[in-house]
């Protein structure tokens, strides 16, 4: 079980805090319904820092692979995810107008005690395809060779058989 962190963000971006760790897959309940398997780990760095201009940022990385279910043929495949986000911390009458700045940076709301682990939950579900799949023509039932006209694969190994 993934032992709660929070931290009083504005504090922690003031003080160019650092967190680093893992977080389990298991832990995430609201990334269950799109993993194959839920086990493994990610690891992750939480940086908080000032911008040029003496903004509150929080920096998150993740680094790791997950199992995602590929909607096209609905067996597992791995993930692997490497994402890194500059967070603005924002006070609730600002949040509005930052959401707002198109080339800003994202912002939430600078909380006193902000859950680590749901910000890190927030941030992956956010990094993550809408519809994950395999890359083209390497999904399970292709690789099989059902017969399906096209596939390159499959007419190369029989190509080889011939020979
Ligand atoms: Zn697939």
């Amino acid at each position: 079980m993934f032992a709660r962190h929070f931290i009083d963000s504005l504090e922690f971006a003031r003080n160019g805090r650092e967190l680093r760790g893992e977080i389990a897959l298991a832990d995430m309940h609201r990334l269950q319904d799109l993993l194959a398997v839920p086990e493994g780990a990610i690891g992750y760095f939480v940086r908080g820092y000032q911008d040029k201009s003496g903004k509150p940022m929080l920096e998150v990385v993740m680094d790791g692979s997950c199992q995602l279910i590929c909607q096209r043929c609905l067996s597992g495949f791995v993930y692997p995810v490497h994402l890194v986000s500059h967070l603005l911390l924002a006070q609730e009458s600002e949040l509005e107008r930052f959401s707002a700045e198109e080339d800003g940076p994202d912002s939430i709301l600078a909380d006193k005690h902000q859950d680590i682990g749901a910000l890190l939950e927030e941030e992956l579900l956010l990094s993550l395809p809408f519809a994950p799949m395999h890359p083209p023509g390497a999904c399970q039932i292709a690789a099989r060779g059902s017969g399906q006209p096209g596939n390159s694969a499959f007419a190369a190994l029989a190509g080889l058989k011939d020979r």
